[in-house]
Parts: C-alpha cells; structure tokens; sequence
C-alpha cells in the first residue's frame, strides 16, 4: 500500500469533545468519525484494525471447535415474548413497526433466535454444539461515551453452546474460558476476569473479562491471591425487594457457606425480576445510597435528569470506609451506616434485602428503605451492609477502574425452556438442552487496545492488530539508489506477508514520522542518502522509540 493512495485524516489538535485516550488518538489518527452519539463510521484504517481482531477472535473459536453462523439482526417481537424480555429489556431495545404493523426488535443480544436455531437439534448425540456469530447489536444506551467504547450500534462475537447437561455446560464453559484469555492475550488486553452477576441473562456462573482503564464505568476489586469482583458484587449487593405490603422485613440472617451472592440469593428463592442492586454514590459531596434495579446507566441517568444541577459520581471505597469507619487498608468490616438513600421510583414504598460478604462468609441483611420514596428524596436506611474483604484469603483487594471486554455466562435452560428446545436424551426420554452464552464487543477491543497502548505521540498498536506493521520512509529527495532500495524492501516485506505501507507522500520527513507515530505503526524504516553511503537503513521502533541502523540485507528479517 501507498500512503499517497490511503484516505488517512490526521487532525493536528485533539478533538474537543473527546475524554479518553482512545477516543482522542482514533478520531486523531483518522480512524473514526462519529456520525451521532453512540454511531461511528470507521475509516480504512480501523477497518484494517477490525479485520485483525475479527481475524484473531476465530483463530480461537475455531480452535476450540465452534463454528460460525450469521443470524439476522432484525427480530420479531414473538420469540422476545416467549422469554420475556421484550418487556423486560425496557428502552434499552430499539424497535419498529413493518409496514404491515407487525412489532420487530434490532437485536441487542441473541439467545432468543440462536435457542431457536437449536429446535433443530434431535438427539444428544449431536450435542455440544457452540455456535458463534459477528454480529451488529443494537442498543439504545442511555449514556453513549468515550467513542468506541460505548455506542448504540456495535460488533459483537456472541457464542452460545448447547450441552447435555451440567457437566457439559461446566467443559463448554472452561474451553471458552479458555479461548478468551488467549484471545486477549493476543490483542494486547490485559483483562481480568472477575466473578459478576448475570443481569438480565438470568443463570448463575457468569465471569466479566474486565481492562483497567481511567476511561472504564466499572470498578473491580483484586487481590493478589488471584480473587477479582466487580465492585458492587464485592461491596454489598445483589438485594431482593419484598413488597411492603405481603411480608414482614426479614430478621438479618447469614448464610457463611454461600460462597457468592448469586448462589445466595438462589438459596433463598430470590428471583432475578426481584433483585435490585444497592450501590453507594456521592451525591453533591454527600455520600448516599443509590438503590436501582437494572441497568445502572440507566437510573444514574434518571437521577441527573430530575435533579439537574447536582453531581453524582460512583463512591471510592476509601469514601465508603471512612464511613463506616472500617480500620484502614481493609473493607473487611460489615458496617452499620445511616446514609442518605435514593431510590428509583419502582422501589416506593418498599422493604428491601442488601447482601454483603467479608472472611466470615456472605451476610444477607433486612433494610428499610423508608416509605413514599421517590426518585431523587431522602430517607434514612436503618442498617447497610458493606464489605470489602477479600472472600478468599481475607486480604485487602486493590480496586481499579476498568471497562468490560468480555462476558461470559452459564445460562441453564432459560432459554431452551422457553422456546421449546429438546432432544432425545440417551435413555429415550426428551432432554432441555443448557445453555452457555459468551461475548465479546469488537469495536470496543479495539478501544481498549490503544486505552492500554499509547504515549503523548499516539497510538501504539501490538504488531498482531496493527493497521500496518511496517512504514517506509524515504528521505533526501529524488535518489535513485534510495528509491532502488525502497523498491526492494517493500516487495521483500510483502513476499513475506508483512503489512507494509511506503509513505510516498510528498511531505517534510518530520510530518511523515509525526503521522507513523500518531496512527502507531510498529516499525519505522527510514532510507536515506547518507545511511545507504555505509549500506544501511534506520528501524526505529515505535515501542521504545530506538532506532538502530542495520543493514539494507537484514532489514527485512529484523522487522519480521
Ligand atoms: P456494559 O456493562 O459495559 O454495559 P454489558 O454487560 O451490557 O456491557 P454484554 O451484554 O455482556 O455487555 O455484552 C458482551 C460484550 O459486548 C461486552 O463485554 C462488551 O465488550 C460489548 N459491549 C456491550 N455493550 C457495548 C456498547 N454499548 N458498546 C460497545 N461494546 C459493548
Ligand atoms: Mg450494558
Ligand atoms: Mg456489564
Ligand atoms: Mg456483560
């Protein structure tokens, strides 16, 4: 490839708008340009980006056996029905009418039409299958931010496998566990796959490959024993609301073999549609307890809505501690707080169940959340639960701010169940088959790929998802002996299937190097009069920023 012939629009200046790193370099470097919030064009370099990740996340789905589909994109609402979650995805699903009146989804996630793929399936002797798509998913969030990394319209792999039964599930799951720490080892993500509760996909082990990352919405807890949360799993909270008016609030109880919330609220029959999440937030400066059910984004959103002109921003658990007064370096205490609570408006006049853990196993706990709440008023909560050790060793965990890269689910026969899956099972009677669902965003990879590799100069892609892996420079004007040279290393980098762009342009070297240096190609090989006089070309290195002169024969082996 020629630069002269690329469509590549630098930008001198950062853009305005943008607050993370990625967001800044890739509409800087002329990969991105936003059409509206949430929806970006991606320019030949991303693209080129894209197909390398794409390329890398089959390598690995294949290598453990899945095999790829392509399901539609747009949905009728009936099978939505069938799982009820047509209602339950709420506004986060885009949907239409056809012109005959019939409602239609854009999909946002597939269980629903890969489960009915599967009512083919007959027998057991076809199972496992693991069945994976790239796919356009839809979702209108109510906060799209930071360019790539959270949009309304996005690639995601999502596989999803079929087993027998639990055992099945349990290899399925492990062979993509798997795939996924090899996948973003190869991108360059350092991910760190952290215990989560399963949201609206229902089911019960579910594992959050999470990136530390400044410009991320989730807080992770780590240790060093190897133990990772997701913060609000580690700090209290997985809750089950009881409708004031059918029971009594419940005396605090422990169930100290439980070893996570989830298989604790299981254990006491607390049904998903009844869980809430309790999350603490600082509020105008105040540290405040925010009860919400689904999707944070969304009722942090309606919080700002109703309450224009103050501020709210997640709690630090250094906040949290001070408190509850937790002795310092450790969140192990279960502490008794009278915070400010805030609910969303679903939550009035409810009672309320928080959960928290520390060394001595999982505490489910009674609240009041106070009568006539509405969004955006105070009440006082009577006893919260909040804990931070870690549940494992007892040791202090480390937090950092991250952005989820991957997810990965058991989902049990939810799905199969609803939709009517079964095979014969080897005894002749009809089984459901369990479920398993795994995604990965790619756009968002590709985010958080320069999030975790770049300087004050621009990106700095890894070779295996670099746009280009080598750039030539020529300098010193028109020069037979150097555009021979040129010639002879770019045909040599191609022979050997090397991505190899010449930068061509007629442009001052200091651009040209500026450019190779923003976009983040791996390797630069400047040629010019003088080196070649001593039979050399100059490789520097994006990385480190070296050079080293080496020569014109060797050239070709050292940057491969
Ligand atoms: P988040 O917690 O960040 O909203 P999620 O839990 O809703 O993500 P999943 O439903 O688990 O996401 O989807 C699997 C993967 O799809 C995520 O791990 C992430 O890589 C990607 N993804 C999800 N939402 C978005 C989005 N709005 N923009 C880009 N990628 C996304
Ligand atoms: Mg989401
Ligand atoms: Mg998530
Ligand atoms: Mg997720």
């Amino acid at each position: 490839m020629r630069w002269s012939d690329l469509y590549v629009p630098t930008l001198r200046d950062d853009p305005a708008d943008a607050d993370a790193a990625s967001h800044r370099l890739l509409v800087r470097g002329g990969f991105v340009r936003q059409l509206m919030a949430g929806h970006y064009s991606l320019l030949p370099l991303a693209v080129r980006v894209r197909a390398k990740v794409v390329g890398i996340v089959r390598e690995e789905m294949d290598r453990i056996g899945a095999q790829e589909w392509l399901l539609p994109a747009m949905h009728p609402a009936e099978v939505w029905q069938k799982t009820g979650r047509w209602e339950a995805m709420g506004e986060e699903m885009f949907r239409l009418k056809d012109r005959k009146g019939a409602d239609l989804a854009l999909g946002m996630t597939h269980e629903e039409i890969v489960a009915t793929a599967a009512l083919e399936l007959a027998s057991y002797k076809q199972l496992p299958q693991t069945w994976y798509q790239f796919q356009t998913k839809f979702r209108d969030e109510p906060r799209p931010k930071s360019g790539l990394m959270r949009v309304r319209e996005f690639t995601m792999k999502d596989a999803y496998s079929f087993d027998l039964d639990q055992a099945g599930l349990d290899r399925s799951f492990e062979r993509n566990h798997g795939a996924y720490t090899r996948i973003f080892r190869r991108l360059g993500i350092p991910a760190i796959p952290v215990q989560a509760s399963s949201g609206s996909m229902g089911g019960s082990t579910s594992i959050e490959f999470m990136s530390p990352t400044e410009a991320g919405e989730d807080l992770v807890a780590h240790c060093a024993c190897g133990y990772a949360a997701n913060i609000e799993k580690a700090t209290s909270v997985v809750a089950a609301v009881e409708d004031a008016a059918s029971s009594a609030l419940p005396e605090p109880f422990d169930t100290p073999d439980a070893k996570t919330i989830d298989e604790l609220a299981a254990r006491h029959g607390v049904p998903a549609d009844r869980q809430i999440k309790t999350l603490v937030y600082v509020l105008d400066g105040r540290l405040t307890l925010v009860l919400m059910r689904g999707d944070h984004g969304l009722v942090e959103q309606k919080l700002l809505d109703t309450m224009a002109a103050r501020t709210l921003r997640p709690a630090r658990p250094d906040e949290i501690r001070d408190a509850l007064g937790a002795s310092p370096g450790s969140l192990g205490a279960v502490g008794v707080a009278h915070l400010p609570v805030i609910a969303d408006e679903a939550l009035r006049g409810r009672r309320a169940m928080t959960t928290g853990a520390n060394k001595d196993g999982v505490h489910l706990r009674g609240v009041d959340v106070g009568r006539d709440l509405a969004v955006g008023q105070w009440a006082d909560l009577r006893e919260v639960a909040v804990g931070e050790p870690c549940v494992v060793c007892g040791a202090a965990l480390a937090v950092v701010r991250t952005v989820e890269v991957g997810h990965i689910f058991q989902l049990g026969t939810k799905y199969t169940e609803a939709l009517g899956v079964t095979v014969l099972g080897p005894d002749g009677s009809r089984v459901t088959p369990v479920m398993g669902c795994y995604g990965i965003g790619v756009e968002r990879a590709m985010a958080a790929v320069v999030e975790a590799h770049h300087d004050d100069a621009g990106i700095v892609w890894p070779v295996a998802v670099a746009p280009f892996e080598v750039a030539i420079v020529p300098i010193g004007g028109a020069n037979e002996a150097v555009a021979a040279v040129v010639g002879s290393l770019y045909d040599g980098l191609r022979a050997q299937r090397v991505d190899v762009v010449l930068d061509d342009r007629d442009e001052r070297p200091g651009v040209k190097f500026r450019d190779i240096e923003l976009v983040g190609i791996p390797y630069r090989i400047t040629v010019g009069p003088r080196g070649l006089a001593e039979g050399q070309v100059e490789v520097t290195v994006r990385e480190t920023g070296g050079s080293t002169s080496v020569a014109v024969g060797e050239a070709v082996a050292y940057v491969r």
